[in-house]
């Protein structure tokens, strides 16, 4: 019998990141949750995942605009389950203002948090992956990835950098049994894109129900939101024996926002 895999998922509290801790806890993973809170609510999450499943979860504070605290998620990790087979790279933030105005803190934040922590994250697990001659490495990027929208510059700016990352890593791995790939969502009715609403009301001057229709989900042809759970399939997927061979590259699920 094979032991069970073990998966971090950075940022796993809330919507994508929990809907993929989910996903691994079914398949019987050990699971490490992460946020940069500390609350009583946080460890529950990993509790009520772990009775549900019968599976082995914890949750680990870490934030991961700090890289040494991104490394040592990774190094927690390990000291809990003994490696680390499956790593996302799931934590992310979003400020919407345009460029002029965009504040010098908010860029630094999204670029540390949506960018740099999957460098640092990744810089931990790979040895760790290449020590047990396999991993997974599933990072999840945006259509913002692959195409820009305004008054997102920090965001588009780090989700095209881990499309480059995702590569990069990609090749340096090739040999080692280790895969490193980006999952493109569209838009997803999460917290994250909950709390955009109000900006883009202010920025578009329009209600909620305008913005959601005519400038969130205008770009979205199927003019429907992407559910968590059909990201956390698709993260699953290309952790599986299956998508051994998918590397470097990445599986856009945005209803076909990209195709145009
Ligand atoms: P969310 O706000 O629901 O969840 C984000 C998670 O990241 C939360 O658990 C939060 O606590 C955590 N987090 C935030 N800052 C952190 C930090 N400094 N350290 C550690 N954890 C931190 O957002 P979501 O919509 O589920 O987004 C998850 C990922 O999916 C993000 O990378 C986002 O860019 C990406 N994405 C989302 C959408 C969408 O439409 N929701 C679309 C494309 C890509």
């Amino acid at each position: 019998q094979t032991p069970p895999r073990t998966a971090v998922v950075t940022g796993s509290t809330s919507g994508i990141g929990l809907a993929i801790a989910r996903q691994f806890a079914a398949e019987g993973c050990n699971l490490v949750l992460n946020s940069f809170s500390d609350s009583p609510g946080d460890h529950a999450i990993a509790d009520g995942l772990a009775r549900e499943h019968g599976v082995k979860a914890i949750y680990v504070q870490a934030d991961m605009s700090k890289p040494e605290q991104c490394r040592a998620l990774v190094a927690q990790a390990a000291e809990a389950f003994g490696t680390v087979d499956i790593l996302v790279n799931n934590a992310g933030v979003q400020h919407v203002a345009p460029v002029e105005e965009f504040p010098i803190a908010k860029w630094d934040q999204i670029i540390a948090i949506n960018l740099s922590s999957a460098f640092h994250t990744a810089a931990a697990a790979i040895p760790l992956m290449k020590k047990a001659g396999h991993g997974r490495i599933v990072n999840i990027a945006s259509a913002h990835g692959l195409v820009a929208s305004p008054f997102k510059s920090a965001y588009v700016s780090a989700k095209h950098g881990i499309m480059g990352l995702t590569k990069t890593i990609a090749l340096e791995v090739a040999r080692d049994g280790i895969t490193c790939n980006a999952v493109c969502p569209g838009y997803v009715l999460t917290p994250l894109v909950e709390a955009q609403i109000p900006d883009q009301m202010k920025a578009h001057n329009m209600d909620r129900e305008t913005v959601i229709r005519e400038v969130m989900l205008d770009k979205q042809p199927t003019k429907e939101f992407v559910t968590v759970e059909q990201i956390a399939a698709t993260v699953s997927f290309l952790c599986s024996p299956a998508a051994a061979q998918v590397n470097g590259t990445h599986i856009s699920v945005d209803g076909g926002w990209t195709a145009a």
